[in-house]
């Protein structure tokens, strides 16, 4: 992935790493009772779609098993088609709500592939737009991340609650 050019991730780790859950943050975003306060998007009883803390870019989502487990051959038939079935329902929402030109959709398997958090498998879906390595610092001059972050995650959730109904 081309490395964005992004100033105001600097700000935004310091403010997360105030207020660090303990943990793994999938399987607090697993059991949390306040969703938008942890970020998740949607649970159901295998997996979770959540805004990543540490975008890459607006409307970065991570996408797990509820199940605490690092690989990917370990995940059941049923968890296969539900990530697969959320990560449809996620590109739908993310492309209705802000429009993207392209998608990164990966998973980072092991340290050397660049994976942040090893022990708990997730689909990192990034929206692309063009140009967006010069666009990412003119949003961040106008606003403060972690609001920015629960602005984008109110814009999908009410995309997300329209195609529910
Ligand atoms: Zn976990």
């Amino acid at each position: 992935m081309d490395r964005l050019w992004a100033p105001w991730r600097m700000k935004y780790v310091e403010y997360v790493s105030i207020e660090k859950p303990k943990g793994c943050f999938l399987c607090n975003a697993a059991k949390t009772s306040n969703l938008r306060e942890k970020l998740v998007l949607y649970r159901n009883e295998l997996v979770l779609a959540m805004m990543n803390l540490y975008p890459y870019n607006t409307g970065h989502l991570l996408l797990a098993p509820l199940r605490h487990i690092g690989d990917f051959e370990e995940l059941s038939d049923e968890e296969v088609l539900a990530l697969g079935r959320l990560t449809k329902k996620c590109i739908k929402v993310i492309k209705e709500a802000l429009k993207p030109d392209g998608f990164n959709i990966g998973i980072n398997i092991g340290r050397v592939a660049g994976a942040g958090l090893e022990d708990h498998i997730h689909i990192h879906i990034i929206p692309r737009w063009n140009g967006d390595t010069n666009f990412m610092p003119l949003i961040a001059s106008t606003k403060v991340i972690p609001e920015a972050i629960y602005d984008t995650y109110d814009k999908l959730m009410r995309v997300l609650e329209k195609l529910q109904e």
